[in-house]
């Protein structure tokens, strides 16, 4: 299959090499100058997408997208499917979605959960919005880019699911990371607490799967002095988009509010940028009540 991939950054230029490791006669484009292995490099957005069966972003944002998507929507033919799988706010996915269909294309919006390591090794989850049929186009490049793909419903539903997610997944860690605080200065040996816990109602990813503690539980960041693994500031990134969600869908969202504001914090007033999110448990040990 002829296929565009426009952003090659540290998830999208492993996702663009495994394509066309499978056989996909891939095209590139990024602003900045990078080779990818097994790819064409074009010199515009436009250009790579030019004759693509398929033309899939992977960008910073929902601002960037909206402007590439601009400019690639007219050179595509129609038929053709416009797969975002960055991670960007659920209004910019739909307004793209309803460009690329009012240009006859198809769209997908298809936000990923596993990482550059997931990128690399082709295991990366799907979370797709879009028809039927436009995530029929997408499902055999998601099953070479991942190992898994849930179509979640219209368009934006990849977007919500993935914000959802990581709603959780950012108030788990932190409530994972004050309790293992809490548990130091009641005297509670870590790996005790990890005993217990991990096999108790307070389990969740962020303990069981990537413990915050260094030296408990499985291999984790914490074992890597908190090189990300997954930043803080991409966590704090999701978190925004989650609240921005929730106050245009006029929902109530407390605790995914307050874990916005603490990452905020820790990123931008605590040395956290650059710092694994699960770094927050050296910063609770700093901390004291009131
Ligand atoms: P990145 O910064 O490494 O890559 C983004 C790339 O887009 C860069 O190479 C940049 O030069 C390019 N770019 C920016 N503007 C462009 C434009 N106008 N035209 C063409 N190229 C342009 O970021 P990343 O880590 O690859 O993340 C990409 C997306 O995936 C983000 O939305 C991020 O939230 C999401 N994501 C990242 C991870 C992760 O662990 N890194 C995990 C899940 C989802």
């Amino acid at each position: 299959m002829k296929i565009g991939f426009i952003g090659l950054g540290n998830m999208g230029g492993p996702m663009a090499a495994n394509l066309a490791k499978a056989g996909h006669q891939v095209t590139g484009f990024d602003m900045a100058a990078v080779q990818i292995d097994g790819v064409t490099m074009a010199d515009s957005a436009a250009a790579a997408a030019t004759g693509a069966e398929v033309v899939i972003t992977m960008l910073p944002n929902g601002q960037i997208l909206r402007a590439v998507a601009a400019e690639v929507i007219p050179s595509m033919n129609k038929g053709a499917a416009l797969v975002d799988c960055s991670t960007v706010d659920v209004d910019s996915a739909r307004a793209v979605a309803a460009e690329a269909e009012a240009a006859d294309l198809m769209a997908v919006d298809a936000p990923v959960s596993g990482g550059v390591g997931g990128a690399a090794g082709g295991t990366l989850t799907f979370m797709a919005g879009g028809s039927d049929a436009a995530f029929a186009k997408a499902a055999p490049l998601f099953e070479i880019m991942g190992q898994k793909a849930v179509h979640c419903g219209d368009a934006g539903a990849g977007q919500a699911a993935k914000i959802c997610n990581n709603m959780i997944l950012g108030v788990t860690m932190i409530a994972t990371c004050e309790a293992f605080a809490l548990a130091d200065k009641l005297g509670l040996d870590r790996q005790k607490m990890f005993d217990v816990v991990s096999t108790s109602s307070g389990y969740s990813w962020s303990m069981n799967a990537y413990c915050p503690a260094p030296g408990v539980g499985p291999q984790s960041p914490a074992d890597n002095a908190y090189r990300p693994g997954f930043a803080a500031d991409l966590m704090l990134k999701d978190l925004r988009l989650s609240q921005q969600a929730a106050e245009s869908a006029d929902a109530d969202t407390p605790m995914g509010q307050l874990a916005q504001a603490l990452y905020a914090q820790f990123v931008e007033n605590e040395n956290g940028k650059g710092m694994d999110f699960s770094a927050m448990l050296p910063r609770f040990e700093k901390r004291h009540r009131g």
